[in-house]
């Protein structure tokens, strides 16, 4: 247990952040090897239970001279903005019944036992005295979760920031200025994930037929344009992006009869008659753009009358920046060391993301899978088949570093097959 050697206190060092006249101590334990901890912000034996417990779990009554853990009685939520928390617990005292705040709280007060004497350390340990309390707040509220961010900042390279609005960013500046990355260093025929798990299950659920008139919304660089081109049909491609440049350049190289179109999504139904499609396409979009409903909307009203509608989007659940992998150690090169950690499922706010320091940025709008379910329901689509892409044997053997215990653990990519309706 002991061995921390001159490692600092995890909680003194936060707490310092906030607290300038916070006193640094030496860890007593390096409590598994991240979150090392001085003897104050140790464990402390509950009176009744005897057992050890975190000092944020524990309450001293000065009344009694007893500490109660959460485990032998109730506990009780305050909100109140201290230090680097928002709330905290009260304990009754199992003794008295009377309300004590938990150790983190109690220091934070000044009435934990070691500053007001009640216990004397028997290790080591520079107690806080805390003169300006009510200054040392964090300025950053709600403060993320420790547990979370620790791990973060332990095992993964990518940048996740939630904006409060998009009033300083406009979407389509950020797609222009991936267009390059995404159009010139772009393998044909689509990336690996692409290659082998998304393109390949958007043309099995669209089971396109020679002849058919197919919009691609959203068709970016072409890909699958060009995909749906090749196999006979009427394409027309829509993006406001530049990358639709590099479509349309495609092109003229080698001319497929794709039509493309440089506007907006959210303007198809203006641009397009009621019914002109049999069937449309979103690969790979949907979670970059805002107003989704719209778009949905939009897609029933171009899409005739029992016609097919394909989308493929990161998996809500899954996919950055729901969820995040982590390695530990950051440097491992095997899958097993990765962890998945669930940031906020039902995070709203638009989130900018950069997967590594030499990565382009990417504009993500998290939905919940019933978000989507319940949209497309108010527009008469209804969900006829669902795909969640899995590694096979093959690709296991082939692609190792990239499939397994991995792509074989969690899906990545969720692909929805919907048809429009008359009614639900
Ligand atoms: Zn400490
Ligand atoms: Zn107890
Ligand atoms: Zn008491």
């Amino acid at each position: 247990m002991n061995g921390a050697g001159s490692k600092l206190c995890f909680y003194c060092v936060e707490y310092k952040k906030v607290a300038k006249d916070y006193p640094l101590n030496y860890a007593f334990v390096d409590h598994e090897g991240s979150t090392p901890r001085c003897y104050l912000h140790w464990q402390y034996e509950c009176s009744n239970c005897k057992k050890m417990i975190h000092f944020n779990g524990i309450a001293w009554c000065s009344d009694c001279k007893e500490f109660t853990c959460l485990n032998c009685a109730d506990e009780h939520m305050v909100k109140k903005k201290f230090l680097v928390y928002d709330y905290y617990y009260t304990i009754d005292c199992t003794k008295c019944s009377k309300p004590n705040p938990a150790l983190d709280y109690a220091e934070f007060e000044g009435s934990h036992p070691f500053q007001i004497g009640n216990l004397v350390p028997i290790e080591d340990v520079v107690v806080w005295m805390p003169i300006h309390s009510e200054e040392a707040v964090s300025d950053q509220f709600p403060n993320p979760a420790w547990g979370a961010n620790r791990v973060e900042s332990m095992g993964n390279i990518t940048t996740i920031t939630i904006l409060e609005s998009l009033d300083k960013i406009n979407p389509q500046s950020v797609w222009d200025a991936n267009a390059p990355y995404w159009a010139e260093k772009w393998p044909e025929g689509g990336d690996f994930n692409h290659k082998y798990f998304i393109i390949p299950e958007v043309l099995r659920l669209l089971n396109i037929k020679e002849g058919e008139k197919i919009l691609d919304v959203a068709c970016g660089e072409g890909t699958v344009a060009r995909h749906l081109a090749n196999k006979g049909t009427q394409v027309t491609g829509v993006d406001y992006s530049n990358m639709i440049d590099y479509a349309m350049k495609r092109e003229c190289e080698e001319r497929l009869g794709i039509n493309y179109l440089k506007i907006d999504a959210l303007q198809i139904s203006e641009v397009f008659g009621k019914e002109s499609f049999d069937k449309v396409v979103c690969n790979m979009a949907i979670m970059d753009i805002d107003n989704y409903k719209s778009l949905f909307k939009q897609i029933s009203e171009v899409l005739k009358e029992k016609g097919t509608f394909v989308f493929s989007i990161t998996h809500p659940c899954f996919s950055v920046p729901t969820t995040i992998t982590v390695r530990i150690p950051k440097d491992s090169q095997r899958n097993e060391d990765k962890i998945r950690m669930v940031k906020n499922y039902f995070e709203k706010r638009p989130t900018l993301v950069q997967w590594n320091p030499d990565s382009v940025q990417l504009l993500y709008f998290q939905r919940t899978i019933g978000d989507y379910i319940n949209a497309l329901q108010k527009v008469n689509m209804v969900i006829t088949e669902m795909s969640e892409p899995q590694t096979s044997e093959e690709l296991k053997e082939k692609f190792p570093r990239d499939t397994y215990l991995d792509m074989e653990l969690v899906p990545y990519f969720l692909i929805v097959k919907v048809k429009k309706v008359t009614e639900l």
